[in-house]
């Protein structure tokens, strides 16, 4: 169904669709919601299930087993043969349980942070997620918003939106409510908004007129499809799985050769080489890394950091520099007006919200009583120039009419609607009992120029019977550029050189206390003047300053110094003034001796090569634009940085993008910078950041650990048959047991290292190099000198017990416990690559007792369950036999203590 609606009238659009500038009821919103679907583009990427089953086989380690299988099979060995092949359809059910599951909990992150439009129902604007919206409804759509569906503007107010995702134009559109001919084309339609494209400016209400597929968007959706990405550890493990079938196969030839040449029938040989695949390849390495992923992100989300794409979990382990916004992540971007100048310091008393307080001026009450009329209480001071009042009452009320925000009272004390700036002002103008008179008087906005973070300032203009009132508000050194007159106790004079230099002076004494400055200006205009913005901002009367505190956050504080400790750098990215910027940085510890701060404009001159000169140096860029976070994400790339960096405005999209880690605001953070982002913080917090980056780091070091458990005891398997081979014993293991303990009574214990908690000293490290290997040469010889001590150990116990005379069922038996009981030691070891056996408290982590319980159990069951026994060709051992297992075993633990000791896995391959 389209229809021309560009064509009618607005009120034609809500006639037609059955709805009116209230908008919908929620119940007929509900029925249309049945009745046409979700506001929803089909399911972009959504693998079936046969499909993420058969991306199983696609894997390496797999071809290797079906290789065994067969090799089995020709050795005679049917039930060998049948049984891998078994064991690999229920390994594929595994990995895809496992792959499953961790995408539906993907999904389920990305609900978290599901899209929402702000809607009116019955008249009451309400936010729901965008999915739910229904032809008919009015959404209110503001700059940073995606446009939720399509829509005929009914109202606007500056609107201007970017159509690149639709149209490839990516030069804003002012859009208008006027009705267009039949003929436009979509791209000049500019009484319509379309599904996906994003609002850069200004704000306004449109008409629902399309949803889900019938949107534009829609219409072109089948383009977009898209594939998750593999976290970067997966395709790191598909190198290794690489060089493990290289080795493998190098085995293979050597037994080959030297066998056959000993005369050895090759039947026998090629059981050998079943054996040695399938003990090479590490099966449970591949789901021990999904659950560790998808288990950490769970734990990520309850600490409000929200995963967007799963290889920023790894790449956050890494992050060398976390730049950070200031306001609202290092402060708690509550703010209230602490100081007023308007050429003299007028000091405010009062706590957050509460529009209770007073104005003190050298410590006297400086604002009379608040009743009485305008003219009575300016007036009625006695012994005090009412010019004074009038004044303030000026910059007060241009304060409250400059402003979107709203006061409202709940249940848990006052609270502010809308952009906590505005709201100070608010509150500032409700304690001086301006607000009640501004609102009775004004009775109309003519027009808006909204704040936007590139101009630094925002203009309104009002109408009253008689006049229009024209207010400014924005950086100090923004009003004083388009102020031509100033305030002086109530009366106007022209604005002189010397005027300008007290009030910029003022405002660097205010922003070196660390207050957030404003300046406002205003003027009066006759009714009839024309309204385009430069009119309209000429020459104002400059009428003072506002200062405000914004508490920092406490908890910030702490994480900075977190961050030093870990090697992080973080810097601040402000649009704020340097000086102000400067105060908060020290307070936090971001500006040590030595730090610089590097203003936007100084930035704007510099090239890319004078800026990486500088750059390691500064810890504060102060007035920067969007633009500008871009350079500086490259800068610090260029030095082989990995960057997070924090963004929430319209046009924070690309540096986010090109920053390592994007980190939107849950909050306050526009739609268009979360759609950018790899993660959101759900509660804006700086503190956050730093406590998802120490889980990307235990993440990681979890899955080293695990893949190091897991790898010695497949080194330990291939030592021990082909050492034992070429020494002329008889095949130490059988592939089924071989199978067993990788699938079984190993993935247990790996499981409770994937949870392993952080240890103290995560964040004393410095961070890793992203390109590193997960068996860095360290942990390569670790794992290596670990596997020796257990295939010595083994192959010692094997031959012992060949020469007392048992059975070769038996002696196997042997070799078999023996590799499970030392990958018990070696599990609870793993448990730190650092710190000693002895020191790790085991009531830290009870998955992985009960995962060495699980394995024990897995162990005797093989060996004492009688269909298992003939399966397995095992036998009973006797007490004896167990003793010297569980004695010679614990030689790994001794091992690990001096590797350890010699920080063996911690040496890193690369010098950072
Ligand atoms: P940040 O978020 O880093 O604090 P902003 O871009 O929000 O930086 O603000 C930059 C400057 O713009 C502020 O120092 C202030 O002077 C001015 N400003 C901030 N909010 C508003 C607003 N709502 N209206 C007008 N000016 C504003
Ligand atoms: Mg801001």
């Amino acid at each position: 169904m389209t229809h021309p609606w560009h064509t009618l009238t607005a009120d034609e659009t809500l006639e037609r669709l059955s709805s009116g500038r209230e908008g919908l009821s929620s119940d007929e919103a509900a029925r249309r919601l049945s009745e046409q679907g979700a506001n929803q583009l089909e399911e972009f990427y959504k693998p079936s299930k046969l499909r993420v089953f058969l991306r199983q086989f696609e894997n390496y380690l797999i071809i290797v087993l079906i290789f065994a299988a067969a090799v089995s099979w020709m050795a005679g060995e049917t039930t060998n043969a049948y049984a891998i092949l078994g064991i690999i359809f229920f390994i594929s059910l595994i990995g895809f349980f496992q792959e499953y599951r961790a995408e539906r909990a993907m999904e389920a992150l990305r609900e978290m942070v599901a899209p929402e439009a702000n809607v009116l129902r019955s008249g009451r604007m309400t936010r729901i997620p965008v999915r739910d919206l229904v032809p008919g409804d009015v959404v209110y759509i503001e700059a940073g918003d995606k446009v939720p569906a399509d829509g005929r503007v009914i109202e606007e107010t500056s609107l201007q939106v970017v159509e690149s995702s639709l149209t490839g134009e990516s030069v804003p559109e002012d859009k208008s409510r006027a009705a267009l001919a039949e003929e436009t084309p979509l791209a000049d339609r500019t009484d319509m908004v379309y599904m996906g494209t994003t609002v850069v400016y200004g704000n306004g209400r449109a008409a629902v007129t399309a949803t889900g597929m019938d949107t534009e968007l829609g219409r072109i959706s089948g383009l977009v499809q898209r594939r998750p990405e593999e976290p970067p550890i997966k395709i790191k493990f598909q190198r290794l799985a690489k060089q493990l079938a290289v080795v493998v196969l190098a085995a293979c030839a050597i037994i080959f050769a030297v066998e056959v040449n000993r005369g050895a029938p090759v039947l026998d040989t090629l059981i050998i080489a079943a054996a040695l695949a399938v003990a090479a390849i590490p099966t449970a390495l591949p789901f021990i890394t999904t659950i560790t992923l998808a288990y950490g992100t769970q734990i990520m989300a309850g600490k409000n950091a929200i995963i967007r794409r799963l290889p920023a979990v790894e790449t956050l382990g890494s992050t060398t520099v976390i730049c950070t916004d200031k306001t609202g992540t290092l402060t708690r971007g509550e703010m209230m007006v602490r100081r007023i100048w308007t050429g003299r310091v007028v000091e405010v008393t009062g706590t957050g919200y509460d529009p209770d307080g007073s104005f003190l001026l050298a410590g006297e009450e400086a604002v009379p009583e608040k009743d009485g009329s305008w003219d009575e209480r300016i007036e009625g001071r006695k012994g005090v120039d009412p010019g004074e009042d009038r004044h303030l009452y000026a910059l007060l009320a241009a304060g409250a009419l400059c402003n979107n925000s709203r006061l409202e009272e709940g249940p848990d004390g006052w609270r502010v609607i809308g952009d906590p700036t505005e709201g100070a002002l608010i509150v500032a103008a409700s304690k001086a009992g301006v607000l009640e008179y501004v609102e009775g008087w004004y009775f109309d906005e003519a027009v808006e120029f909204p704040f936007d973070s590139e101009m630094r300032r925002m203009t309104t203009v009002h109408r009253s019977p008689d006049r229009l009132t024209v207010s400014m508000k924005g950086a100090p050194e923004t009003v004083l550029a388009f102020s031509g007159r100033i305030m002086k106790d109530g009366s106007e004079e022209p604005l002189g050189p010397e005027d300008r230099l007290r009030a910029s002076e003022a405002a660097d004494e205010m922003a070196s206390r660390g207050l957030r400055v404003l300046a406002l200006a205003g003027k009066e205009m006759a009714p009839g003047e024309p309204l385009d913005r430069e009119a309209v901002e000429l020459d104002l009367t400059f009428l003072g300053l506002v200062g405000m505190i914004d508490p920092r956050r406490e908890e910030a504080k702490e994480a900075i110094a977190v961050c030093r400790t870990a090697g992080i750098r973080p810097v601040m990215i402000t649009g704020d003034h340097k000086l102000t910027a400067s105060a908060i940085g020290r307070e936090l510890g971001i500006l040590n001796e030595g730090g610089r701060v590097l203003e936007g404009t100084e930035l704007e001159e510099m090239t890319a090569i004078e800026l990486d000169d500088v750059i390691e140096e500064v810890s504060i860029f102060s007035r920067t634009t969007a633009e500008q976070k871009v350079r500086i994400v490259e800068a610090l790339r260029r030095k082989g940085h990995v960057v997070a960096m924090t963004g929430d405005g319209v046009n924070d999209g690309p540096a986010l993008r090109t920053a390592d880690i994007g980190i939107a605001m849950g909050k306050t953070g526009t739609e268009v910078s979360k759609e950018a982002s790899d993660m959101v913080i759900a509660d804006d917090n700086f503190a956050t950041i730093v406590a998802a980056v120490e889980e990307g780091r235990r993440i990681y070091s979890n899955i080293r650990k695990a893949s190091s458990y897991l790898l010695s005891c497949n080194f330990a398997e291939v030592m021990t048959i082909f050492i034992g081979v070429m020494l002329g014993l008889p095949v130490p293991l059988i592939a089924l047991q071989i199978l067993w303990i990788n699938i079984v009574t190993d993935e247990f214990p790996a499981i409770g290292l994937a949870v392993e908690p952080a240890h103290s000293d995560l964040m004393k490290d410095e961070p890793r190099d992203p390109a590193e290997p997960i068996l860095t040469r360290g942990l390569f010889l670790y794992t290596l000198g670990i596997s020796t001590v257990i295939f010595i150990g083994t192959l010692g116990l094997y031959a012992n017990a060949l020469r007392g005379g048992v059975t070769i069922e038996e002696a196997r038996t042997t070799v078999f416990a023996s590799l499970v009981i030392f990958e018990m030691y070696n599990a609870y070891n793993s448990r730190s690559l650092q710190t000693s056996f002895f020191k790790m408290d085991p009531r830290t982590n009870g998955k992985l007792i009960l995962g060495l319980a699980a394995s024990l159990e897995g162990l005797l069951v093989a060996i004492y369950h009688p269909f298992m026994q003939r399966l397995f060709e095992t036998a009973p051992l006797g007490g004896e036999s167990w003793a010297a297992i569980i004695v010679t075993a614990s030689a790994v633990v001794l091992a690990a203590e001096i590797f350890k000791r010699m920080e063996l896995a911690e040496k890193r391959s690369t010098a950072r």
